[in-house]
């Protein structure tokens, strides 16, 4: 019997209630039932957007959120802005290029944010406002870095460029304020902190974004967001909808209401913050600055070799799967995620396994000693 322990940042566990809604029989997607369920959803995505805008909903991974985004914002020269300090956030720029933008990369060094005086020094020199939109990363999953949105967004101020968001592996699990912060577009996918299988695409989008789109150049069919916008008035979307990703949706959203938002972005400090403590307790390296660490995935330096041993030990001994580094960090950092439809207990098991797997009996039961301790001052506070 191998019961699986899955610690990636996405694709992440599904509830059992999510799974057995993917089982309801299918339907016909243009018929009232449907379109009922549909509608009820892109209502409910809202809150957890934190927006009164529509969300836009595609069969697609995240990255094809990120790439509907850009296609329906921007033409082709246009000048865009990026931050790249990691793995996708150098995708969101990259695929801005693919499209003929004008992109310009501010490097800032992986593993740390993006600082807010770095942009109010570029915005500041744009006087004649060329720029005409801003990527940010909410969540840096590669690194485990998570960027102060709300701050960056401030040091934008009046500049009129659309800001937008990569919240992919963040939103629904760290608190983003849509529309509060004045983001234009917000891009999320179902696999990471919705509890949900690989397959959704979620766009939000502000007033000031859809006039971007009006003027859009850049060439798009599937992803086109007035065609989007047209169906989901009559509660529907221009081809075929994943039915059952919907219906896992409808379920999943339920059991965030349940616990409620802030619930939601409490246990996700507060896991994040014991597996933190626990992992300095049996003497690892955090890769990141617990400052701007990340809530949803944690990344270990670990050396070399050490890093494929590692994660196979934890695999082969204990089922607990882990991910590597990415790109220049292959081989540099282990990264445990757990967002979403993750606990206290879930915890306790990864960093049980980190103790065992270094095969230090010294070190054994001091890092959960650590993580237990942190719960325990949390609670005592609540
Ligand atoms: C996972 C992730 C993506 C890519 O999502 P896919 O569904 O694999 O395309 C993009 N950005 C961030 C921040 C992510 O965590």
């Amino acid at each position: 019997m191998k019961k699986h322990h899955l610690r990636i940042p996405g694709p992440t566990e599904v509830p059992d209630s999510v799974m057995r809604a993917m089982q309801t029989p299918m339907l016909n997607h243009r018929g009232e039932e449907f379109i009922s369920i549909f509608k009820q959803v892109s209502e409910e995505i809202k809150e957890v957007f934190q927006t009164q805008n529509d969300v836009l909903i595609f069969p697609s991974a995240g990255t094809g959120a990120m790439e509907a985004a850009i296609v329906n914002l921007f033409s082709p020269g246009d000048l865009i802005l990026s931050f790249p300090n990691g793995v996708f956030s150098e995708r969101f720029a990259q695929i801005a290029e693919s499209f003929g933008a004008n992109v310009e990369r501010i490097q800032v060094e992986w593993g740390k944010p993006v600082t807010p005086d770095t942009v109010r020094e570029r915005l500041t020199r744009d006087t004649n406002h060329e720029i005409k939109g801003i990527l940010f990363t909410h969540n840096e999953t590669s690194t485990g870095v998570l960027n102060d949105i709300k701050a960056l967004r401030e040091a934008v101020g009046n500049h009129p460029a659309v800001i937008l968001v990569d919240a992919i592996s963040s939103l629904g699990a760290v608190d983003l304020k849509t529309d509060e912060w004045n983001l234009d577009a917000v891009v999320t996918g179902s696999q990471k902190a919705l509890m949900l299988p690989p397959g959704l695409g979620f766009i939000s989008l502000s007033a000031k974004a859809w006039t971007m789109v009006e003027q859009s150049r850049m060439p798009k069919y599937y992803w086109d967001f007035r065609a989007a916008k047209k169906s989901l008035e009559k509660g529907q979307t221009p081809y075929t909808p994943a039915v059952s990703l919907i219906f896992a949706l409808k379920e999943s959203l339920e059991l965030m209401k349940k616990e409620g938002l802030p619930n939601i972005f409490k246990r996700h400090l507060m896991i994040s913050g014991a597996l933190r403590a626990g992992i300095k307790a049996i003497g690892m390296k955090l890769f990141v600055d617990d400052r701007w660490a990340s809530p949803t995935v944690t990344s270990i330096e670990i050396s070399g070799c050490e890093t494929q041993n590692f994660s196979k030990l934890l695999k082969n001994r204990f089922n607990i799967t882990v991910a590597g580094g990415q790109e220049k960090l292959k081989n540099k950092i282990m990264r445990i995620g757990h967002l979403g439809y993750v606990d206290k207990m879930d915890i306790i098991n990864v960093l049980a396994g980190l103790e065992m797997a270094l095969g230090d009996r010294n070190l054994y039961g001091k890092g959960v000693r650590e993580a237990e301790l942190f719960f325990e001052k949390g609670e005592m506070g609540q």
